[in-house]
C-alpha cells in the first residue's frame, strides 16, 4: 500500500480507524470457509472503519485514484472466501455503523449495515415484533446477510434476505451515494437496482444502510421431530405439510447417527432416537390456540404418513437445545471438513440428490454426511478429509454432485453464493451471454474493477 494513500485514508476517517498493525489485522484476513479451500488473504493490506456513507464514499474514490482494491467486510462468516483480500488492499469494515431504528408503524427496522444479526432480532423483540430469520450465525451482518442474500432454516414463511428487505442505501465503486426503495412495500419505478445489488456480494456497491420488513411477535411456538424409518417417507412428508395448509416456520431434514454425534459433542441428548431418517418441524403462532390447531393437524398427517411417533419440545429450554445442536453441526464437522456445499433443488427432488451423494460414498468409501432446509430444497453435502484424498478429486465429486443437482433443475449454490471458492463452477450454471451481461454490469458500475475485484465472476 502507497503511504500517501494510507495518509488520506487517515485524514478521512481518522488516524484511530485505519489499522495496519499485523496483529491487529490478523482477524480481518479471513472468514469462515473451511481451511483446506479458501484462498490466501494478503497481508499488504489495512483495515479501515468509517462512521459513515459520506466516508465510505470519499474511501471508494481515492481506490478510484490509487487504483486500490477494496474489500468490503461484515461480521466474516461467509462460507464462499467472499470477503477475503487475496490481493493487496482495503478491507473496508462496517462494523462502526450499527445503529438500528424500529418503525413499529410500518413494521420497519432502519439499520445500518454493521449491525448483528443479533442486534436485529433484538431490536425487534425488543420493540413488540420480530425478524424471524436466522441464516446460522449471529455475528453475520446486514451488509453480509443482503449481500450474500442469506437464507437459513427460518425462511419458509418470511422469505429469505431479498424477500424482507424493502430498501438500501448503498455506496457505488465510484463513490455516489444512493438509496434505492425505502419503507414501501411497492415500488415499480424503472429496472430494480436494489434487487441487483442484493446478493452481489460485495462487487457491485458497500451497503451502508437498509429498510427490513419486520413480522409481528409470535406468542407460541413447538419444535416438532417426526422419526421415519425410510428416507423417502421424511422427505415425501414435506410437501404433504404444504398441502395441508400448514405454514412452519422451518422444516429441517436430518439423520439421527450426525445429529447424535454433534450433540455429544456439545454434552447434550438428542430428544429423539427411534429412527435415522427425521425431520425437524418449527411451529409458531400468535396464540397458544393458533399453535394447538397447527400441531393437531400436523400430528395427524404424521400418523397418515408412516411417521414413528413424534417428539414435540414446547418448552423454550428443550426447543432451544434442539436448534443449537442442529446450529452446531457445522462447527462439529469443521476441523475435518474439506467443503460444505449448498447445493439446491426443486424440493420434491432433494431426496435424488441425496441418493446421488449415498451412491458416492458407498463408490469411493468416504462420509459425506448431509442436512438440509428441506422446506427449500437447500441441501448441505460436507466433503469430509479422506487419507489419500487430493483436491483434484475432491473437486471432481463436487463436480458431480452440482451437474447432478443442475440434472434435477436445480442450481449449485442456494445460500453461501459464489464468492471466491466457487467462480470456476459458474460456467456449469450460466450460458456465455448472461455471464456477458453481468461482466458488463460490473463494468458500468465499476469501471475501475477496485470493489472485491476477484470475486462471484468467472
Ligand atoms: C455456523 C454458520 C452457519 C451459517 N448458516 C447459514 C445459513 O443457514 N444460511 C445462509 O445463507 N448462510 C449461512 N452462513 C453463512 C454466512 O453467515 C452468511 O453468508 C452471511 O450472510 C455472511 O454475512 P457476514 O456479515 O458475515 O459477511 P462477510 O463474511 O463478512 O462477507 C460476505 C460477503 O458480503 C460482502 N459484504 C459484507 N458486508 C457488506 C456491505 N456492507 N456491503 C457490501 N458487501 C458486503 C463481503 O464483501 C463478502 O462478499 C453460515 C455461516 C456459519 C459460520
Amino acid at each position: 500500500m502507497r503511504r500517501e494513500a494510507i495518509e488520506e485514508l487517515k485524514s478521512i476517517v481518522g488516524d484511530e480507524w485505519v489499522v495496519s498493525a499485523r496483529e491487529a489485522i490478523e482477524g480481518y484476513l479471513y472468514d469462515e470457509t473451511p481451511m483446506p479451500i479458501r484462498p490466501e488473504a494478503c497481508d499488504d493490506v489495512v483495515v479501515v472503519k468509517p462512521g459513515s456513507a459520506e466516508e465510505i464514499s470519499k474511501i471508494l474514490r481515492l481506490a478510484n485514484k490509487y487504483l486500490v482494491p477494496v474489500f468490503p467486510r461484515g461480521g466474516g462468516t461467509g462460507l464462499a472466501g467472499a470477503c477475503i483480500p487475496t490481493i493487496s488492499g482495503i478491507i473496508l469494515s462496517l462494523e462502526r455503523m450499527n445503529k438500528i431504528i424500529v418503525d413499529v408503524d410500518n413494521l420497519m427496522a432502519e439499520a445500518e449495515a454493521g449491525a448483528t444479526l443479533k442486534d436485529l432480532i433484538e431490536a425487534a423483540d425488543r420493540a413488540g415484533l420480530s425478524f424471524p430469520l436466522h441464516p446460522g450465525d449471529e455475528g453475520a451482518q446486514i451488509g453480509g446477510l443482503i449481500a450474500c442474500n442469506a437464507g437459513g432454516a427460518r425462511a419458509i414463511k418470511t422469505g429469505i434476505m431479498r424477500n424482507c428487505v424493502k430498501g438500501i442505501e448503498v455506496v457505488l465503486p465510484t463513490g455516489e451515494i444512493v438509496r434505492l426503495g425505502g419503507k414501501v412495500l411497492k415500488n415499480n419505478v424503472g429496472y430494480d437496482l436494489m434487487h441487483l445489488i442484493i446478493g452481489s456480494e460485495g462487487t457491485l456497491g458497500v451497503i451502508t444502510k437498509a429498510w427490513i420488513r419486520l413480522q409481528p411477535k409470535d406468542v407460541a411456538s413447538a419444535t416438532i421431530i417426526i422419526p421415519f424409518e425410510e428416507r423417502e417417507q421424511a422427505l415425501g412428508m414435506v410437501p404433504r405439510i404444504f398441502r395441508e395448509g400448514i405454514v412452519p416456520l422451518a422444516i429441517e431434514y436430518v439423520e439421527r447417527n450426525l445429529v447424535e454425534m454433534v450433540a455429544k459433542s456439545l454434552g447434550l441428548k438428542w430428544p429423539c432416537t427411534s429412527a435415522e431418517y427425521q425431520l425437524i418441524v418449527i411451529l409458531s403462532e400468535t396464540s397458544e390456540d393458533a399453535l394447538l390447531g397447527t400441531l393437531e393437524r400436523l400430528l395427524n398427517l404424521c400418523e397418515k404418513s408412516g411417521a414413528l411417533e413424534p417428539v414435540v419440545a414446547e418448552t423454550r429450554k428443550e426447543q432451544d437445545e434442539i436448534l443449537k445442536i442442529r446450529s452446531e453441526i457445522y462447527s462439529t464437522l469443521k476441523p475435518n471438513m474439506v467443503d460444505i456445499l449448498d447445493a439446491t433443488v426443486p424440493p420434491a427432488r432433494l431426496i435424488d440428490l441425496i441418493e446421488t451423494v449415498n451412491e458416492l460414498e458407498r463408490k469411493h468409501g468416504v462420509y459425506m454426511p448431509v442436512y438440509g432446509h428441506a422446506g427449500d430444497g437447500n441441501l448441505h453435502v460436507h466433503l469430509m478429509k479422506w487419507n489419500g484424498w487430493t483436491k483434484e478429486r475432491y473437486d471432481e465429486l463436487r463436480s458431480i454432485i452440482y451437474a447432478r443437482a443442475l440434472e434435477l433443475g436445480g442450481t449449485i449454490t442456494g445460500e453461501h453464493g459464489i464468492g471466491y471458492v466457487r467462480r470456476k463452477y459458474v460456467e456449469m450454471v450460466l450460458d456465455r451471454k448472461s455471464i456477458e451481461l453481468m461482466r458488463a454490469i460490473k463494468r458500468i458500475f465499476d469501471p475501475n474493477n477496485i470493489l472485491n475485484p476477484d470475486k462471484v465472476l468467472p
